[in-house]
């Protein structure tokens, strides 16, 4: 099992938010859990004006397992601002030679958009399972279908669809998943802790999943030691 970190679980932590000091910050946990993945959550279109050091593209390129999601605070309907986005997203990924970029579906404006930009830059473009009031799963399956495009199972975003749907459409699309985000939902907010809590209904679906496995959840500054916590938990639970 391929188990790693988001970025986005410590992305609070720096302000201005600093990617460098984050995968810095990071590292230690990767070699006491041998860790072996990691997801850099561009949460803001700012984040990709960053540059990498040396250093931690070098630390990203030696992991088995790294993707990168695509700024989500945002809505594009300006063809022009995607293009430019997602020109600095297809740079990074060749960079850090990441396997895939995740986007939102509701964020994908045209799959022709798409499909050119897999094309140049040898980029493998993802989406992932959302909350059903943003994507209903009907809705969803109907653009995986036209899109034909892999997906990413977020065990929170998918808390919030009826147990029986989600089922029945893991029977149904199990050969798309790429990628698992491991959350869980509290006070109906997703992306909190498993740790001292029960696990999800979607959670028990996962086990059979062999894809990387990525805690994508939410950890304050005081409380980071909280997340060593969660990856032992994890990892015990996933063996
Ligand atoms: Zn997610």
């Amino acid at each position: 099992m391929i188990l790693g970190l988001a970025s986005g679980n410590v992305y609070t932590f720096f302000e201005p938010k600093d990617h460098n000091k984050i995968l810095e910050l990071l590292q230690p946990l990767y070699s006491k859990y041998h860790l072996q993945a990691l997801e850099l959550t561009y949460s803001d279109v700012n984040d990709f004006d960053l540059p990498l050091t040396t250093e931690n593209i070098a630390f990203l390129r030696q992991l088995k397992h790294v993707s990168v999601h695509f700024p989500f605070k945002i809505i594009i309907h300006n063809n022009e601002q995607i293009n430019t986005l997602l020109k600095k997203a297809g740079q990074l990924c060749q960079q850090i030679n990441a396997q895939f970029l995740i986007i939102h579906p509701e964020q994908i404006p045209s799959l022709d958009l798409i499909q050119k930009f897999q094309e140049k830059y040898h980029l493998n473009i993802v989406t992932e399972i959302e909350n059903p009031k943003i994507f209903p799963l009907s809705e969803f399956d109907r653009f995986l279908k036209k899109s034909q495009i892999k997906f990413v199972f977020d065990t929170g975003h998918a808390e919030f669809h009826p147990p029986a749907e989600i089922k029945k459409f893991l029977e149904t699309h199990q050969h798309l998943i790429c990628e698992v985000h491991l959350n869980k939902v509290k006070n109906k907010k997703a992306h909190a802790q498993f740790f001292n809590q029960q696990l999800s209904f979607t959670f028990n679906h996962i086990n059979i999943l062999n894809v990387p496995m990525i805690i994508e959840e939410l950890f304050e500054k005081e409380n980071f030691s909280q997340l060593e916590s969660e990856i032992n938990f994890l990892q015990t639970q996933l063996e």
